[in-house]
């Protein structure tokens, strides 16, 4: 239960206001070819996952995002459309673009079918990396709605279950339920013990990974990250993390007809590749089924009954999910976003290459 503590905040690292990380972005963005509105929005929404406390999938991200537009894999000037459109369903080709530009047009798809059916699925193809599931799944929480975000991860790190083929990625699920005086629910997971972005986190701190986040060909713990591309992650419960995934990659890439299985392009390798990522989104208006505020008060409620279940021994508090998270956010607001060298030092070599001005 060590893990049920907060994790500490990162103590006399320097610090970054999200304001001049969002300009950084947004200037390598756009000297990168994205139009400037759409440079903006990509940093912003990046910066906004650095706030949750995501420091595996926000501006960690940029450099190799900047390498792809470089590199041709991505389009800098997508035509994002709706190709098949119901009423509470559709589908969106993404035009190879940066994946938090067309996962935000299908949430906003999505929300807008909600206000009108109650409910709106919105599946998207030919999309990419789009950054912790958990940002697009909050954005229907604004309008009072539930969001579940589903997405086929952009690397294969996971075997199926007794297998060692990497046919599998860490597919994200993350859904986000609002609640009244209490922080939302965000519940934003891998189906594995640790998404890949950590074990790569661990490698670039050279720090050794615990037993249990993954495994080498004949099945024992493999603990060193620089060792990660020999070996296999581990699902969460056994088979059932590789079920979760596996439907995950059915309803987040086959519906979609993206990319699955050995079809999937690691975005970090091939990165002049088109990945055809896909990922869906579902909006579920809680007006469809109950008074908002009558919602809201009964989440509050439940969130309380949780908090204030008996604790183990040695246990200081009981979390709910995204509530970290929403802590790390308002820390971070207040004071800045932790910079480690090694970031720092990956996004002034941006920078330069890309002859704009450094992070200030
Ligand atoms: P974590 O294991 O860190 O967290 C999973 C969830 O559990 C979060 O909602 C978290 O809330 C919650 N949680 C953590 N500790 C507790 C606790 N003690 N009590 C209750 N709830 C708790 O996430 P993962 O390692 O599985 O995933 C990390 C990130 O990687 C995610 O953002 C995911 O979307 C992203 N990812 C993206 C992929 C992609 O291709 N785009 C692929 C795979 C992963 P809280 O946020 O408050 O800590």
């Amino acid at each position: 239960m060590a893990e049920a503590a907060a994790k500490p905040a990162a103590a006399a690292m320097p610090r970054v206001t999200a304001a001049r990380l969002t300009a950084f972005a947004a200037r390598a963005f756009e000297a990168a070819g994205l139009p400037a509105a759409d440079a903006k929005i990509v940093a912003g929404l990046m910066v906004d996952a650095d706030l949750r406390g995501s420091d595996t999938h926000g501006v960690i991200r940029l450099p190799i995002n900047i390498r792809r537009l470089k590199a041709g894999g991505n389009n800098p000037r997508p035509n994002i459309r709706l190709i098949q459109d119901k009423p509470a369903a559709a589908l969106v080709d993404g035009d190879n673009g940066i994946g938090h530009l067309v996962m935000r047009f299908a949430t906003q798809s999505a929300i807008e079918k909600a206000k009108k059916q109650g409910v709106a699925w919105v599946g998207a193809r030919m999309s990419n990396h789009a950054g912790p599931a958990a940002l697009y799944a909050a954005m229907p929480l604004a309008h009072d709605m539930i969001g579940i975000y589903l997405a086929v991860g952009s690397n294969n790190h996971l075997p199926p279950w007794g297998a060692m083929e990497n046919l599998l990625g860490t597919n994200p699920i993350a859904i986000a339920i609002p609640a009244g005086d209490e922080p939302p629910i965000v519940l934003d997971m891998a189906p594995t013990v640790a998404a890949f972005g950590k074990v790569r986190l661990k490698a670039q701190r050279g720090e050794e990974m615990p037993v249990g986040w993954m495994i080498d060909r004949q099945g024992k713990p493999l603990t060193d990250p620089k060792r990660m591309d020999e070996g296999f992650l581990v699902p969460i419960g056994d088979y059932k993390g590789y079920g979760l995934s596996f439907v995950i990659g059915l309803l987040a890439g086959t519906l979609n007809r993206a990319a699955f299985g050995q079809d999937v392009v690691d975005f970090t390798k091939d990165i002049g590749q088109t990945t055809n990522t896909g990922h869906a989104i579902v909006a579920i208006s809680v007006e469809a089924f109950m008074p908002v505020a009558q919602f809201k008060r009964s989440v509050d409620d439940a969130i309380r009954l949780m908090r204030g279940a008996e604790r183990l021994p040695g246990v200081d508090r009981v979390w709910l999910p995204g509530e970290q998270s929403h802590l790390k956010a308002q820390d971070r607001r207040r004071n800045g976003i932790p910079m480690p060298k090694p970031l720092r030092d990956s996004l002034d070599a941006v920078a330069r290459d890309l002859g704009i001005a450094l992070l200030d």
